[in-house]
C-alpha cells in the first residue's frame, strides 16, 4: 500500500504547513552543504504552481541554550532558499505567536514562509500535543517531506499531521520507494555493505539485512569485533568486547553469505603514523591498530558484487577522513558506481558524503537525505513521521 502524496490533496489557495528537512551544515552564516535544501524543491514548486500558500517547517541543530539559538538561527536557511528558488521566501523570526500569524494571514497563493527552527520550541522533540495542534492551527494541510527527521516523534513531524488531512511529498515517496524497494521486493542478488566504527549502531541494520540480502559485507572498524569473535589477533584495532557474542551470533545464522575482510591496512598510531602496512585479517601485531580494508579485501568485495542488482551501502570502509586510509571506501565507492544495471543505494551519512566527494554522486541510483532514518528503515523499523500518514 502506498501513502497518500501530495497530489492526492486539493492544495489550491490552502495553507500547507510543509515539515522540510532544512538541517543542513553550516559554519556561521555560510552552508557548506545545500543538498537538502535542493532536494525539497520539488515539493515545494509543486506547491506553488498550484496556488497553495507555503509554510515551511524545520529544525536546524541542536537548540538547547540561548548561544545554540544564535548559533542555529534559520534566517540562513531563507536567504538560501530564495537564492535557489529564485523566488521570494519571506523569514519569519517567530515560532508562535501575533508575528507568525499575522504573516501567515497576508499570506497570497504560490507564496512561501519559512519559519524559524522549531528547536526554538522546547516542546519540538517531546512531541508537545499543545504545540503540535498549535500548529496545525496555522494550516489547512500538511506534507512531510522531512525524510531525515520522520524516523523521530517531534510535534513538527507526528503532531501537526495528527490534526490535518496529511500527505507525504516527493521526496519521502523517493525515499520510501527506493529503501521500500530495496526491503521489500529487491532484485536479485541483493548485496548490502556496511561499515562505519561502531557495531552497536549497526546491530538492527546488519540483523535485518541478514534475512533480507543475499549476501553482506562487512568493513570499517566494526569488522574488527567479527575478527576479536573469530578468535583472531586485533591488536589495538576498535572493539566492542561485549558485542563479540553478538558478532558470534551474526557469523553463525550468516553462514555463506556474511563477508568479512580478509587483509586490513594497519598503522602505530592514529593520529601520526610513521608506519603503515597490510597484513592478513587477524595478524595485527600489538601497538597497531587496522584502519581500512586491504586490497585483497577490496578485490573480493569486488568479486562478490559482480552481478549485483541491489546494492545498499552505509559506512565507511575504514577512517576515509585520512587520505592513508580512504582506498577502501574510495574502490568501493567507485565499483558501486561503475556497477551495470544495479539499483545503488547510498543510505547517508559518511558513504554520502564520500560518494559526493569523490564526484560520483550522480552514479548512484538514490542517495537517501536521512542517514538515522535511512538506517532505521532498513531496520524494519516503522517511522513515525511515515506511520502518521494514511495509505491510500
Ligand atoms: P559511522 O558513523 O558508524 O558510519 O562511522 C563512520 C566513522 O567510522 C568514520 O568517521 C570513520 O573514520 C570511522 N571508521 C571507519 N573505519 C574505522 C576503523 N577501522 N577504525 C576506527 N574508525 C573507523
Amino acid at each position: 500500500m502506498a501513502k497518500v502524496t501530495v497530489k492526492d490533496l486539493d492544495v489550491k489557495g490552502k495553507r500547507v504547513i510543509v515539515r522540510v528537512d532544512f538541517n543542513v551544515p553550516h559554519k556561521g552564516d555560510v552552508i557548506t552543504d545545500d543538498n537538502r535544501i535542493v532536494a525539497a524543491l520539488p515539493t515545494i514548486n509543486y506547491l506553488t504552481e498550484n496556488g497553495a500558500k507555503v509554510i515551511l517547517l524545520s529544525h536546524l541543530g541542536k537548540v538547547k541554550t540561548d548561544e545554540d539559538k544564535v548559533k542555529n538561527d534559520m534566517s540562513i536557511v531563507a536567504k538560501r532558499l530564495a537564492e535557489v528558488q529564485n523566488a521570494p521566501v519571506k523569514f519569519v523570526n517567530a515560532t508562535r505567536g501575533e508575528e507568525l500569524e499575522s504573516a501567515v494571514n497576508a499570506m497570497n497563493e504560490g507564496e512561501i514562509i519559512l519559519m524559524q527552527n522549531t528547536r526554538y520550541e522546547p516542546g519540538e522533540s517531546k512531541n508537545d500535543p499543545e504545540l503540535g495542534a498549535y500548529w496545525a492551527s496555522l494550516g489547512d494541510l500538511f506534507v512531510e517531506d522531512a525524510f531525515g527527521s520522520v524516523h523521530r516523534a517531534h510535534a513538527s513531524t507526528v503532531g501537526i499531521p495528527t490534526h490535518l488531512p496529511s500527505a507525504v511529498g516527493f521526496l519521502v515517496e523517493k525515499e520510501l520507494s527506493f529503501l521500500g524497494g530495496a526491503l521489500n521486493n529487491p532484485g536479485r542478488p541483493f548485496v548490502a555493505i556496511l561499515g562505519g566504527a561502531k557495531v552497536s549502531d549497526k546491530i538492527g541494520v546488519i540483523e535485518n539485512l541478514l534475512k533480507i540480502a543475499d549476501k553482506v559485507l562487512i568493513g570499517g572498524g566494526m569488522a574488527y569485533t567479527f575478527a576479536a569473535a573469530e578468535g583472531k589477533k586485533i591488536g589495538n584495532s576498535l572493539l566492542e568486547a561485549d558485542k563479540i557474542d553478538l558478532a558470534k551470533d551474526f557469523m553463525a545464522k550468516g553462514e555463506g553469505k556474511l563477508f568479512l575482510p580478509v587483509d586490513t591496512v594497519i598503522a602505530n598510531d592514529f593520529d601520526a603514523p610513521t608506519d603503515i602496512k597490510t597484513v592478513a585479517s587477524g595478524e595485527i601485531p600489538d601497538g597497531y591498530m587496522g584502519l581500512d580494508i586491504g586490497d585483497a579485501t577490496i578485490a573480493e568485495f569486488q568479486k562478490e558484487l559482480e552481478g549485483a542488482k541491489t546494492v545498499f551501502w552505509n559506512g565507511p570502509m575504514g577512517v576515509f577522513e585520512k587520505p592513508e586510509f580512504a582506498k577502501g571506501t574510495i574502490e568501493i565507492c567507485k565499483t558501486l558506481a561503475e556497477l551495470d544495471g544495479a539499483t545503488t543505494i547510498i543510505g547517508g551519512g559518511d558513504s554520502a558524503s564520500a560518494a559526493k566527494n569523490l564526484g560520483f554522486a550522480e552514479k548512484f541510483s538514490h542517495i537517501s537525505t536521512g542517514g538515522g532514518a535511512s538506517l532505521e528503515f532498513m531496520e524494519g523499523k516503522e517511522l513515525p513521521g511515515v506511520a502518521v500518514i494514511a495509505e491510500k
